[in-house]
C-alpha cells in the first residue's frame, strides 16, 4: 500500500515540477465581460465566428473571443472573454448589434488562473502527506487529476465489490482509458433494471463537472442504507457514472492551457496546427446541422466526421450495447445553472417535451430546497441557440425518457469565478445535483410506475 501511495502521490509531485517548467497558455490582459443580448438576434453567432486566429509563423491558434456563458431566454446575459488586441473590434461589433451596457466581470483572467493554480499546488502538497488507503478517504472537495480519479474508482470497486463495478468505456486519442462506475444495491445486479447515466468532463475546462460526478459517486455509496432518498433511488435504478470522459483535454487544461475545451485529437489531413474537436458536437445523430462549426481551430469544431473522436465513439458503443434500459441521462457541464433538454438541432419539440419539462421543474425545485440556488430549464434550442451533434440529441433519438445537459454553477455572483469556481463550492453543487437526480428518478418512478 505504501508503494501504491508513492505511485499515486508521486504523480502529483512530478506534475508540479513539470508545470513549473512547461510553457503555459498566457491569458494576461484578457477581460471577461457580461452584457445583455437580444436572444432572437444572431449577435452571438457573429461574435463566435471570430473566436480563433491562426498564426502560421508560430503555428499556434490564439484565442480572440470566447463565449463562456450563452444568454438564455430566462437570463439574457452573455459572458464573453476578449483578448486585449481584439477589444476595439469587439466594441464595434457590440455597437452594431446595439449593445451598449457592458460590465467587466474580471479585468485580468490570468490573475484568477494564477490564484487557482497556487491553491492547487498547495492542495497537491497537502494530499501527498496523506495516503489514500480506502475509498472513503478520498477528498471529494478538491479538483483531482485524472490519475487520482481513476485510483479512487479502482479502490472503490475493490473495497465495495458487492455494489460497485469499474467499467472501461473508451480509450482517448492519447491512450488514456475512460473509466466509470456502475453502482447497484449490494448483491448481484438485476438484468434489465432501469438505469441513470451521468457523464462529465466532456468539455475539458469545466472542472466542476467531474468534481460533482465524483462527489455523487462517493455520496451514493456512502449514504446507501442511511439516506432514504439515495437508498430508494439505488433500489430503483442502477447508476452508471463516468466522471471524466475527456481525460486528454482535462489533463491539458491542468498542465498547459486552463481554458482548453476540446479533445486532443490530431488530424493533420484536416489541419496541421489546430488540435481537437468539440466532443459535444461530434455525436452522429444530426451531426453537422444547425449551429455546426466546420473550422478545425474553432472551440466548437464539430470534428472531421461523426464520431471522429474516439472518446465519443466509445461512449456511443457503450451506451448502445452495454446499457439495456436507460431511463435518465445527465451530461454535466458548466456554467450557467441550467437544465437543458432536447432537441438541440431544431426548435421542434420532442414527443415527451411536457413530461421532460415537468421532471425538470421538480429537479429545479429540489435544488432550491437543498441549497436555495435557482436553476432554469427548457430545451437547448428554445432557451439559447441551436447545437447539432450533441449527446442529448443522440440519447433522445435512442428513446431515453429523461435527458438533461446540465450547466452547473456559477451564475450571478459578485465574484464571477466562471470556470475557476473554487473547490469550496463542490459540496453544495454536488448536493444540489444529487437532489435534482433524486427528484428526476422519483418523477420517472411516478410516471412509469417502475
Ligand atoms: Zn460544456
Amino acid at each position: 500500500m505504501w508503494l501504491l501511495y508513492l505511485a499515486i502521490f508521486g504523480t502529483g509531485a512530478i506534475w508540479c515540477q513539470v508545470n513549473a517548467a512547461e510553457k503555459q497558455a498566457d491569458y494576461s490582459g484578457y477581460t471577461l465581460y457580461r452584457f445583455k443580448v437580444d436572444t432572437t438576434s444572431n449577435s452571438m453567432e457573429k461574435l463566435e465566428s471570430y473566436d480563433m486566429e491562426l498564426d502560421t509563423t508560430t503555428q499556434t491558434a490564439r484565442l480572440l473571443i470566447d463565449i463562456w456563458a450563452e444568454p438564455s431566454k430566462q437570463n439574457p446575459y452573455a459572458d464573453v472573454l476578449v483578448a486585449p488586441e481584439f477589444l476595439t473590434k469587439f466594441r464595434s461589433l457590440l455597437t452594431s448589434a446595439e449593445i451598449s451596457t457592458l460590465k467587466v466581470l474580471e479585468g485580468d483572467i490570468q490573475s484568477q488562473i494564477n490564484a487557482e493554480r497556487r491553491a492547487m499546488i498547495h492542495n497537491a502538497i497537502r494530499r501527498r502527506k496523506r495516503a489514500l488507503k480506502t475509498w472513503s478517504d478520498f477528498d471529494a472537495n478538491v479538483y483531482h487529476s485524472y490519475e487520482e480519479m481513476t485510483e479512487f474508482m479502482r479502490l472503490l470497486s475493490e473495497q465495495k465489490p458487492d455494489m460497485v463495478e469499474m467499467i472501461k468505456v473508451a480509450t482517448s486519442s492519447e491512450g488514456r482509458s475512460i473509466y466509470g462506475v456502475k453502482i447497484h444495491p449490494p448483491g448481484p445486479s438485476t438484468p434489465e433494471k432501469p438505469s441513470i447515466i451521468v457523464d462529465a468532463g466532456v468539455h475539458a475546462r469545466e472542472w466542476i463537472a467531474p468534481a460533482v460526478a465524483l462527489f455523487m459517486i462517493k455520496k451514493i455509496v456512502h449514504e446507501y442504507g442511511i439516506n432514504p432518498q439515495v437508498t430508494a433511488n439505488l433500489q430503483k435504478f442502477d447508476w452508471y457514472i463516468m466522471p471524466q470522459v475527456n481525460p486528454d483535454g482535462y489533463e491539458y487544461s491542468r498542465t498547459n492551457d486552463r481554458l482548453w475545451r476540446k479533445t486532443r485529437s490530431k488530424n493533420v489531413t484536416v489541419n496541421r496546427w489546430c488540435v481537437g474537436a468539440d466532443a459535444n458536437r461530434n455525436w452522429g445523430y444530426r451531426w453537422g446541422e444547425a449551429g455546426a462549426n466546420r473550422t478545425p481551430c474553432s472551440n466548437i469544431y464539430m470534428g472531421s466526421h461523426p464520431y471522429s473522436e474516439p472518446e465519443i465513439r466509445g461512449l456511443k458503443e457503450y451506451f448502445t450495447w452495454q446499457i439495456t434500459n436507460p431511463m435518465v441521462y445527465i451530461s454535466l457541464h458548466s456554467y450557467g445553472q441550467l437544465l437543458l433538454s432536447p432537441w438541440g438541432y431544431t426548435n421542434e419539440r420532442t414527443e415527451n417535451y411536457q413530461d421532460q419539462q415537468n421532471a425538470a421543474k421538480e429537479a429545479a425545485q429540489a435544488i432550491k430546497n437543498t441549497t436555495g440556488v435557482s436553476y432554469s430549464y427548457g430545451t437547448i434550442s428554445e432557451m439559447m441557440y441551436p447545437a447539432s451533434g450533441t449527446s442529448i440529441d443522440f440519447m433522445q433519438h435512442r428513446g431515453v425518457p429523461y435527458i438533461y445537459g446540465v450547466e452547473l454553477r456559477p451564475t450571478d455572483n459578485p465574484n464571477s469565478f466562471a470556470f475557476n469556481l473554487p473547490p469550496m463550492f463542490i459540496k453544495a453543487t454536488g448536493d444540489e445535483m444529487m437532489a435534482a437526480l433524486n427528484a428526476i428518478g422519483t418523477h420517472a418512478v411516478k410516471m412509469k410506475r417502475l
